[in-house]
């Protein structure tokens, strides 16, 4: 999911190799895929989906999963679209900004687990699902409140997901993918100081280069998708590896 741009484009352009078949769900195109996977033998399907809304998420896996073949080696689900905002400190922020942060970050990635469990329950395949994380649902920021708390959310639906499939099921992890130059991490520099009082750190990060390419990040985190330990560590950190 969010495979129009920032890590989710970098993930998909990654993912693309000889006999994959790749979907996405975003509200946008990633506007080079297409033309990729077709140089490097990957099937793909790009479906438009606001992932904020259950109704057209609902319908838009139900068409995804009714064109998936059924004699993979492996099934991936890859829940990565993400928002950080509302940026705000608490009473400040609006019901509408919260309802969409905790549909993205949070309903989208569980609904989306729960139908991909189902949808591949009973095919003799090796089933794994990612859900990109975030530091900071490990350790609180200052006007990041609902941020923090969504991500903090996924790793413990993580956790709860990872003790119903037990040893045999579906395997899970909820992975921390570092501070990323993507399109959040410009939205984070242009916020407003009394709105995010570490501002000046993420804008120092920045302007010193500590921020991880998308590519080198996607490709760790492609790497990290094919271990044979993947789901024993299910609240993990790529920057462990
Ligand atoms: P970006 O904001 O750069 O990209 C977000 C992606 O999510 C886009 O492809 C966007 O696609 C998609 N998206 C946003 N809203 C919706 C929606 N309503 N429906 C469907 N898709 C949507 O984010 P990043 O690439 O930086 O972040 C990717 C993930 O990594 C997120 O989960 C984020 O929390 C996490 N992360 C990022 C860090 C960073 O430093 N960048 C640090 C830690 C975690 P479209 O607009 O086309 O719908």
């Amino acid at each position: 999911t969010g495979a129009s741009r920032g890590l989710g484009a970098a993930l998909e352009l990654a993912l693309c190799r000889p006999g994959t078949h790749l979907a996405t769900l975003s509200r946008h195109k990633h506007t080079r895929l297409d033309a990729h996977a077709a140089a490097h033998g990957t099937v793909v399907k790009q479906h438009p989906a606001d992932l904020t809304d259950a109704a057209e998420t609902t319908r838009a896996i139900d068409r995804l999963f009714a064109t998936m073949p059924r004699n993979a080696e492996r099934y991936c689900l890859i829940n990565n679209a993400g928002t950080v905002d509302p940026i705000g400190q608490s009473g400040t922020l609006r019901a509408d900004d919260i309802a969409q942060a905790l549909a993205l970050n949070v309903a989208a990635p569980m609904l989306l687990t729960s139908r991909f469990i189902a949808a591949t329950a009973g095919l003799r395949a090796d089933r794994r699902v990612l859900n990109i994380s975030s530091g900071a649902g490990r350790k609180p920021m200052a006007g990041w409140s609902v941020y923090c708390s969504t991500k903090a959310a996924i790793d413990m639906y993580t956790r709860s997901v990872k003790l119903e499939q037990g040893d045999s099921g579906v395997r899970i992890v909820s992975l921390a993918p570092g501070v990323i130059d993507t399109p959040m991490q410009a939205r984070i520099r242009a916020s407003q100081p009394d709105a995010f009082p570490a501002l000046d750190n993420f804008k120092a990060m920045h302007a010193t280069g500590q921020l991880s390419s998308p590519d080198d990040v996607a490709a760790r985190i492609v790497a990290y998708l094919e271990r044979d330990d993947f789901g024993q560590t299910e609240i993990d950190d790529i920057r462990n590896y």
